[in-house]
């Protein structure tokens, strides 16, 4: 964990910077006795800034602060989550599968689909569902100040809260990027950052049964699985296969004795 509110670009930006001049100090011969120190330093530079990417977007790392992304439990405990609705009809479609079997899920629903479909968070609800913040528009949050993640962050909570009469505790970044002010604004707004462990690429539309077989393949005790009930801002894919998808993952796992639970309820199972 880093305690520093320099953004990512910022790092990227300095070690470029360093791994310039670093080569042209080796260029030149100014930084290459005894050894290469020059090519030494931008090849460091180059691998740090590596590094400090792959932490801003892989879902599990905790490089600038802690996120959620699955349980360390002995117990068959699965979390199903959906992002970027709500998005008629697929949420609907979604929340029909999840009743005819009884399972509980987590919709990490987008501000602006949100406020326009109250009805549908208040179903999500009403069903027992637990709701999280995926921002306003959608947008990456590494692109944006400070004020701005605090804004998308804050215009979503009050709509949700229009809508159920409270706001949700919990957030996924768009795409799962953050770095350290991000993370630090989510901690001034009190919402845990919620990751994944298990993600199939249904957006991209592969096929219901190639989304049900990549999930399937990687569910473990304590899994949270990433799925979709809306598509971004844009609104333009269907989402028809991870309807299907979603009807086959809770069958197969429920055969294999796993239960679903909510975010908040396998973070609780944590056995750390
Ligand atoms: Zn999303």
């Amino acid at each position: 964990m880093v305690d520093t509110n320099m953004r990512l670009i910022s790092m990227l930006g300095l070690l470029t910077i360093i791994v310039i001049i670093s080569l042209l100090f080796d260029y030149l011969r100014i930084l290459k006795r005894p050894v290469r120190l020059g090519l030494g330093v931008a090849v460091l530079g180059i691998v740090v800034g590596f590094i400090l990417t792959l932490n801003a977007v892989l879902p599990a790392n905790h490089f600038y602060g802690p996120v959620f992304s699955e349980s360390r439990t002995s117990q068959k405990l699965v979390a199903l989550t959906f992002d970027d609705g709500p998005y008629p009809p697929y949420t609907g479609q979604v929340l029909d599968v999840l009743k005819e079997r009884n399972i509980p899920a987590t919709f990490f629903v987008i501000g602006q689909n949100a406020a326009k479909y109250p009805e549908l968070l208040r179903r999500i609800v009403a069903e027992g569902h637990q709701l999280g913040n995926h921002t306003y528009n959608h947008v990456d949050l590494l692109k944006l100040d400070r004020q701005g993640i605090i804004a998308e962050i804050e215009k979503t909570n009050q709509v949700i809260a229009a809508a159920v009469g409270y706001p949700p505790h919990v957030m996924r970044p768009p795409h799962g990027f953050r770095d350290a002010v991000v993370m630090d604004a989510m901690a001034e707004k009190k919402l845990k950052v919620i990751e994944w462990s298990v993600a199939s690429r249904d957006w991209v539309n592969p096929g219901a049964e190639v989304i049900a077989e990549r999930t399937l393949g990687k569910v473990q005790n304590g899994s949270v699985i990433l799925l979709h009930d809306g598509d971004g801002i844009a609104a333009a894919l269907p989402r028809e296969q991870t309807v299907a998808a979603t009807r086959i993952i809770i069958d197969k796992l429920l055969a294999q004795g796993y239960t679903f639970v909510t975010v908040d309820e396998i973070r609780k199972m944590s056995e750390e």
